[in-house]
């Protein structure tokens, strides 16, 4: 039987609406691939190619070369074959894949709970009085590790006092700190009752150190940079890692292998936007969906 289907692809280029502060620098422009797939019967579905290098997944030019090599027609099998080293590919062809062929339960209620992005810095003081106004929400995150840390910390004071009861906020320092700063932050964060989880604290080679970190203080940690592959995710997990996992599933490889990973192990998670546009935020969402996701997916806002 020939189950070959036509592919297309097309370059996207989107300017953030705010330039990203993160530690790993500041970002302006959000760069990807929609992929298209098209089968006997004439119904396309598309995937996001949505690469992440700086977190160990392909580069935009791999991913490129990859599509511009594959030729105007793509079997399942072409696609079971995309190598490791293109997780972004994997994810993408694979959604795009599932999208064609299984059968679609209606389930537009999307009853997710989102965490919004705060601005770095004081900025945050005001923003997320914006969000919570327009969309009540009640989990938020905010960067650490852009500005001097005692100033960041004074910053943090400030904010959850103003905060209802109800809301929680998430730090992400995006592996921006060193031992002693973690300490110090974590000191502070144990008193906090608003603080969710901090997110990588320190560099994703420190895991012991963080691990260490994990066990002295009540804060929660979720590791982010440290489980940038699926690969990564399971050694990490079978090191005995038990606080919360951050998952980019659209840099992660395929999305099968990473659903039943979570389903056959028992792993408290966030899945969480690499930026992507409605394409590979559609397919993550429904991943997350899937999965009982009971934390609030980070999702929330419009960057691009
Ligand atoms: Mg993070």
């Amino acid at each position: 039987m020939d189950d070959k289907f036509k592919f297309k692809f097309d370059i996207y280029q989107r300017r953030f609406k705010q330039p990203l502060h993160t530690s790993h620098g500041v970002w302006q422009i959000r760069e990807g691939i929609i992929i298209s797939l098209i089968d006997r019967a004439g119904k396309l579905a598309q995937g996001e190619i949505a690469p992440l290098p700086w977190f160990g997944s392909e580069t935009m030019s791999q991913a490129l070369k990859f599509c511009q090599h594959l030729g105007e027609t793509v079997s399942p099998e072409d696609i079971a074959e995309i190598p490791d080293r293109l997780p972004a590919c994997q994810f993408a062809f694979e959604s795009a894949w599932l999208n064609l062929t299984q059968i679609k339960e209606d389930s537009q209620a999307c009853d997710l709970d989102f965490c919004y992005l705060l601005p770095a810095g004081e900025k945050a003081l005001t923003a997320w009085q914006e969000i919570y106004q327009t969309q009540l929400n009640t989990t938020f995150k905010w960067k650490i590790g852009v500005y001097p840390l005692a100033t960041e910390m004074a910053i943090l004071q400030q904010l959850v006092k103003t905060f209802p009861p109800q809301i929680k906020l998430r730090l992400d320092a995006n592996g921006g700190l060193n031992l002693q700063q973690a300490q110090k932050l974590l000191a502070v964060t144990d008193t906090l009752k608003a603080i969710e989880f901090i997110e990588q604290p320190l560099p994703p080679n420190n895991l012991a150190e963080i691990l260490q970190l994990s066990q002295e203080h009540t804060t929660l940690l979720a590791l982010d940079e440290s489980v940038a592959s699926l690969k990564q995710l399971q050694i990490t997990y079978q090191q005995g890692w038990c606080g919360v996992f951050v998952i980019k599933a659209a840099i992660m490889g395929f999305p099968r292998k990473l659903t039943e990973f979570c389903q056959n192990n028992c792993l408290d998670f966030v899945f969480s936007s690499v930026f992507e546009t409605e394409v590979g935020r559609s397919a993550v969402l429904k991943l997350a969906q899937e999965l009982n996701h009971s934390r609030a997916v980070g999702f929330g806002g419009e960057y691009l």
